[in-house]
């Protein structure tokens, strides 16, 4: 199978890879869809190692990427029962996997490993190929009322939205205020609506901006053109906002957040990298604020947030605003049979809400046309930019 991979560099290829398959424990999702993440930003941009860009360790061969995984179950290995995963089973997977034992790994949080772990399509192989290898406790089902695109959605960006609304525990009582209104912020302010909290989106964007107004925030603050803080006091008659979260890693994004929160008030971080300076006294212990570093989820948080999402009917679909077909997997001369590679079409790699980042796309797929093998696929996507008014 052929899988995508990150050089580092602005520089992606498609590379050949052994056709999967299970060991003991395992199981081997077919993709059906593969989101692409703000943090998968890191690893193509990397100078050098990829993974290390992100802090993850690992610097070993190509890696397959993507963390953003969901499709259906096409084979099991030893120890993997039917009950366990049945065939066909529609999954999203939990993108981690630690030694499973610990009392983190046993309560679905295996990113907290002591042990080491492995961050799919970081420092393990991840969804952006026609399969995938995970173990079997990775799998959380996804309701049938969500598309394969909503799954791979919740699978990180939609589902650390959730996670750390969660930590924040909003609620109709609070006024929201989200910095940032890429994947994760854009997540939040729908999900944040449909807990019930009144919603203020921040960007510099006015496309974003345009998009989180339709997604159900009630105010947007361009940060450009206005200081979000005195925005946010004036629209909370002077007092601040109960609640506010950050999913810039922008220092003076963050800073924003916490100066804008109320008396009492609750923020979380969850934008990744920088550092940033905070005045502790005045900005925080003088207003006992508590703060939270939110971590992406577990897994058994993303079986919650996608039952939520479910069950509200949030329109997580609309989030998707790219949709790149990037192969028709093809039939290589030693492929497994039981896999049926031949009727795979299914690797979509969907850039979230990141419109500037389809021209970066597009400008690597013209790169990678040129070599004769590659055109077929190439000129698909090149077909779907220009149909998408983009190309
Ligand atoms: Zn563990
Ligand atoms: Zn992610």
């Amino acid at each position: 199978m052929r899988g995508v991979v990150f050089l580092g560099g602005r520089k992606l290829e498609l590379r050949e890879f052994p056709d999967p398959t299970p060991g003991a424990g395992e199981v081997v999702v077919a993709m059906k869809a593969s989101g692409m993440c703000g943090s998968d930003l890191h690893p193509y941009r990397a100078v050098g190692n990829a993974a290390a860009a992100l802090g993850l360790g690992g610097g070993g061969g190509p890696i397959v990427a993507g963390h953003e995984p969901c499709g259906v179950v096409a084979a099991r290995g030893a120890g993997v029962s039917e009950a366990d995963a049945p065939t066909g089973q529609r999954v999203m997977v939990h993108h981690y996997k630690g030694c499973g034992r610990c009392k983190h790994c046993k309560v679905g949080w295996a990113q907290l490993c002591r042990q080491g772990i492995v961050v799919y399509g970081m420092t393990g192989h991840g969804g952006h190929a026609a399969y995938m290898t995970v173990p079997a406790y990775t799998l959380v089902p996804l309701p049938d009322s969500l598309s394969f695109e909503e799954g791979a959605a919740i699978s990180c960006g939609t589902g650390t939205a959730y996670g750390a609304l969660k930590r924040l525990d909003v609620s109709g009582r609070d006024t929201l205020a989200v910095f940032g209104q890429g994947p994760v912020g854009l997540s939040a302010t729908l999900l944040g609506r449909a807990m019930g909290a009144r919603v203020i989106a921040i960007d510099v964007a006015p496309e974003r901006l345009a998009l989180a107004r339709d997604f159900g925030a009630e105010t947007v603050v361009n940060a450009k053109e206005t200081d979000p803080v005195a925005a946010l006091r004036e629209l909370t008659h002077g007092e601040g906002v109960e609640t506010a979260m950050d999913c810039t890693g922008n220092p003076d994004a963050r800073v924003a957040a916490v100066r804008s929160a109320t008396t009492w008030g609750r923020v979380a971080f969850v934008g990744e990298g920088n550092t940033t300076t905070f005045d502790i006294s005045q900005d925080m212990i003088r207003r006992q604020l508590t703060i939270h570093a939110s971590w992406t989820f577990s897994s058994v948080g993303q079986a919650e947030c996608a039952r939520f999402v479910a069950d509200r009917k949030v329109e997580l679909g609309r989030l998707l605003t790219h949709r790149f077909r990037l192969e028709q997997a093809e039939r290589a001369a030693t492929h497994r049979r039981s896999l049926n590679l031949e009727v795979i079409a299914c690797l979509e790699a969907l850039v979230q809400a990141a419109p500037m980042d389809t021209d970066k796309l597009l400008a690597h797929v013209r790169e990678i046309r040129r070599t004769p093998a590659r055109t077929r696929l190439t000129d698909r996507v090149l077909t779907r930019l220009k149909t998408a008014g983009r190309a």
